[in-house]
Parts: C-alpha cells; structure tokens; sequence
C-alpha cells in the first residue's frame, strides 16, 4: 500500500472500510491522500462522494491507519549492529557458535572490528564460554567483540586487547576464559565501537532506519553523546538520513557543552546526559539505600545546580535540555534544577521549550505533578 501512495506522487487516493485513528474525527473510517497530503478523513457515508472523483480507491479491509511512529530513545548505530552484526542467541553449542564466528569472519574480511552478541554458554553442552585462542584462530587474528546475551560481558580477541593499552590493569580483566567485566569490558566495547569503519557504521546506521520505517517508525530520536557515541556517528547520521529516503532523525546529544551541540546540528543538548546510572548496576541514584546492596544509595553525576544552568543555557539557546535520570532522588534532582532554571527565566518560557527526562523510572506523586507544571516530556 505504501508503495502506491510514495510512487503515485501526483494521484489522488480515497481509503476507506478501515479504522483511521486521527483527533480530527475519533470515528473516521476512510481517508484521501492527495500528492502526498492527506486531504480528507471521515466517514464511510461521506467516502462515497469521493470515489468517482480519485484515481484509486483502496479497500481497508478493517485495517487500522495510524500517523507515523515516533520512536524518542534509539542509538541507532549499536540497533543496527544488533540486527546486521553475528547474533549467536540461535547457537546450541559452542561448536555451533564457533562455526558462526568463522563464516561471519569469511564473510566480511573488509571489517575493521568483527562485532556480535546472544551467547549463552549456560545452555551449552560444553559449559563454557570461547577462549580468546579460541576465537584469535577462528577470526584469523582480527579485532573481535563478542557480548553475552544480558551484554554485561564480553569476550574479545588478543587483537581487540591490544587496541587498548592497560586494560590487562582493569577490574574485571581475566585471562584465559572468563569472560571481560567491569572497567575492562567498558574500556574494550569503546575501543571496539571507535575501531568501527565508516562504512561499517553507515552500513548499520542504514539497516536500523530500513527496520524502523518496516515497523511504521517515522521519526527517530537519536540519542548520542561524547561518552556514548562520537561526534562523527551523530554528524553522519544526520547526512544520512537528509540524503536518503526513509525515517527523519532528530539529533539529541547528550553534552553540558550546549554550543558544541548547537555546531553537530542537535535539536537538545539532551538525551543520555547522566544525572544517574541504572537500576541493575546498583547506581541509579536513590533517597532510600538498595534493599539488596547495604547501605549504598546510587550516585549522581550532576546535582539540581549543574542541572539548572544546563536548562538555562539551553532555553536561552533555542534547545531543548534533558537528561537520563532512573531513580526517584535523579529524579528530584532534575525537578529542582527545572525548577530553579524557571525561576530565572520564568515558568512559561521553561514550560515552552518542553524539556526532556528520559527513563524516569522512579516517580512519585510530587516529581509527576511538577513533570505537568514544569512541561516536562
Ligand atoms: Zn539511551
């Protein structure tokens, strides 16, 4: 269906015997595009009128028809990487998985990095995860990153290592086969992503657009960052999806640098700007301590000062400000610093430059109702 209404430009198309969703008319059941605009939504009595007048009539067949999707948190490289990179969570061994690894490094002998995930040594027969002699012998000696299927570890190949100097000093460095965590599996997954080639990160990028606009994704939210992509993934992105047919990409890049991110073409010094961590790794930043980790309450990276001169700066820029923030004192942390930020400038000018939290994890009744007073989205 779509393939008509993009191809057929100049024609006049009448929907209709489905169930179009749209605020104009809640009971609306046919619709007509003309050149590309939607001209008309109503009901089926009114259709009739049209049908004589368009150049196609499409029966619905009590199909629903919605706007676009908006997609607002993706990193749309690493999506991409997960639907074009090796994906071992089909493997039923670790001969299997050895198998997938060599084919994928005969496959793509023009990549710099080899990247993949899903394995789950817990269900193979063997009971172990690769060793890194291993996989140096199936990928030939090649920079390889290979994430277990909850991605809180990895194991590499001596080449990756060595693209890392003092890694082997990091916690959650072991030799041998156990797996990477810690400093060292966050150290080797940036080495990893910034060893990624141009053309590799195009590749991925142009994969997670085709996938989203398959699922009826329209705009993406591009959530990149200094400490979470780099500024030629964002920069890139952007060209790629002025140039080329499918979803928009608005930029958020997650950086106190406001003009910096003004220059990369964002439209919000927002998205992954950490005013906490997360809730499995025990660092989102909490009032009350972990019920399962004594005494320890989370950290926080900005407090509500930092918070309120980034929202400052931003509204006084044009942008949009907005941070990740998990836990219920974050939270609070962004609500004061908003709050504070609408002091100076005053409420209606925060209220319309309709500041972003993202995650929001752990509200309550008072954080909810100054998300509503402080247009918060
Ligand atoms: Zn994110």
């Amino acid at each position: 269906m779509s393939d008509t209404l993009n191809s057929g430009e100049h024609r006049t198309v009448l929907l209709r015997g489905g169930e179009v969703h749209s605020p104009a008319d809640p009971f609306a059941t046919a619709m007509v595009v003309e050149r590309g605009h939607i001209a008309w939504v109503g009901e089926e009595g009114a259709a009739d009128a049209f049908a004589a007048g368009v150049d196609e009539v499409i029966d619905l067949e009590g199909a629903l028809v919605t706007p676009a999707f908006v997609d607002a948190h993706v990193h749309t490289t690493a999506t991409g990487f997960a639907l074009t990179g090796l994906d071992l969570s089909a493997a039923a061994s670790l001969a299997e998985a050895a198998e997938l690894i060599r084919a994928h490094a005969a496959a793509r002998p023009g990549d710099r990095i080899l990247i993949g995930h899903g394995w789950d040594a817990s269900r193979w027969p063997e009971r172990r995860p690769l060793a890194r002699e291993e996989l140096d012998d199936l990928t030939g000696g090649r920079p390889l990153y290979l994430t277990r299927i909850d991605v809180h570890s990895a194991v590499v190949t001596t080449a990756l290592l060595d693209l890392v100097p003092g890694v082997r000093d990091l916690d959650g460095f072991h030799d041998g086969r156990a797996p990477l965590t810690g400093d060292a599996h966050h150290a080797v997954r940036a080495a990893a992503f910034a060893a990624v080639s141009p053309l590799q990160r195009t590749e991925a990028q142009r994969a997670a657009r085709a996938h989203a606009a398959s699922l009826g994704i329209g705009t993406l939210h591009e959530c990149g960052g200094p400490q979470i992509s780099s500024e030629d993934d964002f920069t890139g992105l952007l060209d790629l999806a002025r140039g080329e047919p499918g979803p928009r990409v608005v930029g958020y890049w997650a950086d106190l640098d406001v003009e910096r991110a003004r220059a990369l073409g964002a439209l919000g010094a927002a998205g992954d700007l950490f005013a906490d961590g997360s809730l499995g790794s025990h660092t989102a930043c909490l009032h009350e301590p972990y019920a399962d980790s004594a005494g320890h309450s989370g950290s926080a990276h900005l407090d509500a000062a930092a918070i309120a001169a980034h929202v400052v700066a931003c509204t006084e820029t044009g942008l949009q400000a907005g941070f990740h923030a998990i836990g219920d004192a974050a939270v609070t942390a962004v609500v004061d610093g908003v709050r504070a930020a609408a002091e100076k400038l005053g409420l209606a000018r925060i209220r319309a430059a309709r500041h972003r939290v993202e995650h929001a994890e752990m509200l309550t009744a008072e954080t909810v109702a100054a998300f509503a007073e402080l247009g918060l989205t």
